[in-house]
């Protein structure tokens, strides 16, 4: 599906080699987690499959364990064992193919970054030592003997085997991420080994080559192999650097037929848009593709072609390689195809969809709400069944719930009105965009407000509060009510359940004041997180930036300890503390007066008081559900037929974008009705009946 004719973007429709293969343009969906795995290969096949139907050249797999001595337990990765994995990657492998694009599959052995808590299997290494990226573990890994490497060379040529068997059309030989044993042999920091595995670079490489000479012979030319390496570990000269990844590619550059590069670990293959900006990676990567005659894919986080022509033109990459923006939109090269640049929705970098694999819970998007429900629920990114009647829907409120309720309506064929009290559109989402590092968040109302510029159907009316008596007189069958939610000023929270005592003369502030352009009247300021997610953060950056002496006290062990879930929290405390963030965890504020607070420790329960000319509280938010309150009780004395009334997102439940964004397309697929079976569609695994027989 190439643009044709003399489209600046003709470049990226170009098909390409890889070894036997043809790749039909350079659009490339690396390999990414996403917490279904092995647990939910239904819900997961559906979901690389729509990534093929939006017209990505490659679809890969996450990583996919080669043998029970390389379990990721906790997490949800895939599996292929023996045989009984098989038929879960048919289905993935099935869907792939069914549009047209080639399967990739990232076979790993963890090594010692696997602490096999469910296989119980003694984890292994290049030496005795601690877990590689696995927060503590009580674990250690063993020294790998000559058996076990060549029990793991072994191990990875069967996995190649039933990977071809599963019609699999790219197997990958994964050295990144810090996760994996071929890594582990390659870095100087993890391989002090004294035999022809360690030492000089090309015996530290030894164990890569082989396998990647196991995998060439195993395939022999029914596919393609790939190499996935982490470039630079970032790790100074303790781990691979430039010279290392530069003597690698001397040695196994003609190997794989395809090379996936990445930089240091998952931290710092995923930047969030709050640290780091698009084609970040492009530092470390350019000039490794003249090493090698063979095709690289690269990463960077990219929404921008123009950013991705350049990509190609400057020689640095073949393929545009993307996790987040094909999570964010399926449909981008189907869409850049069709001269619909506009109508991308761009990644905002919010790392929420990384949440899913931390949670082990599938993965979800900010600004894909469809992302993990193409099968559960049947939803999918461009297509939306229509009304069997054009229902007519008035949405109250205007933020991300709202208007992509308005959005999935709308495209269900309905007749939507969206009434929005402020002068400005997007709820939270505008307001919070305008917060330190926060700016590509408006792209979740910029793609929703593009949208509904395409739908005649759709109205929206700014600076429109309505009452509930208003809004009944224009019968409308169904309301969704997204009026969002407001931080609570009594410092209810995680810690305290009940009102905090506030001494009506101390200077607090909520978020919302904060967005709304209040500032404190002194310069110092406590503020007290208690919701633990970026908010308290950014708050605490922000007035940091503006000249105020901040202290930001948590009861958590880390300061917005929630993100770590998105891969951000070691750069939050990073920058806060740059920037002069006084940072206090474990304690609570117990008290606030007139001109400081009483804090508390968490374990204690000792109090000491603190000097402050304002407070901040960042603790929860109750929802605005008055308006959806009246409605229904208006309804309730009314005779006749009455509208359906619902609360959607922050104003039914607050929590995340993501989740506001869910529900409002939520809203629009029960017009007619919720699904009278199950919420959603699961697999459940096939028992073996009395095992002991
Ligand atoms: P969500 O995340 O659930 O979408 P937001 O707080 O982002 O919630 O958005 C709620 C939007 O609803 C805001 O733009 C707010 O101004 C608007 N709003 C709140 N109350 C009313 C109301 N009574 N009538 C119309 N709009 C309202
Ligand atoms: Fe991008 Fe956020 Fe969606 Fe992840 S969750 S793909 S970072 S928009």
């Amino acid at each position: 599906m190439p643009p044709g004719g003399d489209s600046p973007f003709d470049i990226l429709f170009e098909p390409v080699r890889i070894g036997p293969l043809l790749a039909r343009n350079r659009f490339y969906q690396v390999p990414h987690c996403n917490g279904m795995g092995w647990r939910d290969p239904s819900a997961l096949a559906a979901m690389r499959g729509v990534k093929a139907e939006g017209g990505w050249a490659v679809v890969s797999t996450e990583e996919v364990s080669i043998h029970p001595s390389s379990d990721p337990t906790p997490f949800v990765e895939g599996r292929l064992w023996d045989d009984a994995d098989l038929p879960a990657h048919m289905q993935v492998v099935d869907a792939i193919h069914a549009h047209g694009a080639l399967a990739a599959i990232e076979l790993v052995h963890g090594g010692m970054a696997a602490p096999n808590y469910y296989t119980r299997i003694p984890p292994m290494g290049p030496g005795h030592g601690v877990l590689a990226n696995q927060h503590y573990a009580p674990v250690q890994s063993r020294q790998m003997t000559r058996d076990d490497i060549r029990q793991l060379r072994s191990w990875h040529q069967a996995a190649v085997g039933r990977s071809l068997a599963a019609g699999y059309d790219i197997v990958y030989v994964y050295a990144g991420h810090a996760l994996t044993t071929l890594q582990f042999f390659l870095s100087p920091r993890y391989n002090q080994r004294s035999d022809d595995y360690g030492g000089p670079l090309e015996n530290r490489a030894r164990l890569l080559r082989e396998v990647l000479e196991d995998t060439l012979e195993t395939v022999a030319g029914r596919g393609a192999v790939a190499c996935r390496i982490a470039v630079d570990e970032l790790a100074g000269h303790l781990g691979i650097g430039r010279a290392d990844i530069e003597g690698v590619l001397g040695i196994v550059g003609e190997l794989p037929d395809l090379w996936d590069f990445m930089v240091g670990s998952w931290e710092d293959d995923s930047v969030p848009s709050r640290f780091g900006p698009e084609g970040g990676q492009e530092e470390w990567v350019r000039g490794l593709k003249q090493l090698t005659s063979k095709p690289v894919v690269g990463v960077g986080r990219f929404t921008s072609p123009d950013t991705m022509v350049r990509m190609v033109r400057r020689g640095v990459l073949d393929f545009i390689g993307a996790a987040r923006p094909s999570i964010a939109d399926p449909f981008l090269p189907a869409k850049l195809a069709e001269d619909r640049a506009a109508e991308i929705r761009e990644c905002i970098g919010c790392n929420l969809c990384v949440s899913g694999d931390y949670t082990v819970a599938p993965i979800r998007c900010t600004q894909n709400p469809s992302m993990g429900e193409e099968w559960r629920r049947g939803w999918h990114p461009e297509r939306y069944r229509l009304l069997a009647e054009p229902e007519r829907v008035l949405v109250v409120g205007a933020g991300p719930a709202g208007l992509e309720a308005a959005v999935a309506a709308g495209k269900r064929g309905g007749e939507v009105v969206v009434i929005e009290a402020r002068r400005e559109i997007g709820g939270r989402v505008a307001r919070e965009a305008r917060l330190p590092g926060l700016a590509a968040w408006r792209r979740v109302l910029d793609y929703r407000q593009d949208q509904i510029g395409r739908l005649p159907n759709v109205q929206v009316y700014p600076q429109s509060a309505m009452t509930a008596d208003e809004i009944l007189e224009h019968e409308f069958g169904h309301i969704a009510v997204a009026t969002g939610s407001t931080w609570r000023r009594d410092g209810v929270g995680y810690h305290h359940p009940m009102p905090l005592d506030i001494d009506p003369s101390a200077d607090v502030l909520t978020p919302d004041d904060l967005m709304d352009g209040s500032r404190p009247g002194g310069r110092r300021v406590v503020l007290f997180d208690d919701d633990h997610y970026y908010l308290g953060g950014v708050l605490a950056e922000l007035l940091a930036a503006e000249g105020y002496r901040v202290t930001l006290l948590t009861p958590a062990s880390d300061v917005s300890e929630w993100t770590n879930n998105t891969l951000e929290q070691h750069r939050i405390a990073a920058r806060l503390l740059g920037m002069g963030v006084e940072i206090v965890t474990h304690q609570s504020v117990e008290r606030i007066g007139a001109g400081g607070v009483v804090t508390a420790c968490r374990f204690t329960g000792r109090t000491a008081e603190r000097e402050a000319d304002a407070v901040v509280l960042v603790t929860c938010r109750s929802p605005n559900e008055q308006p959806a309150l009246d409605l229904l009780e208006r309804c309730g004395q009314m005779g006749g037929p009455t509208p359906e009334v619902r609360a959607i997102g922050d104003a039914y439940a607050p929590g995340t974008i993501a989740a506001a964004v869910w529900d409002g397309r939520r809203f629009a697929e029960e017009l007619e009705g919720p699904d009278p079976g199950a919420p959603f569609r699961r697999n459940v695994p096939a028992l073996e009946l009395d095992p002991w027989a």
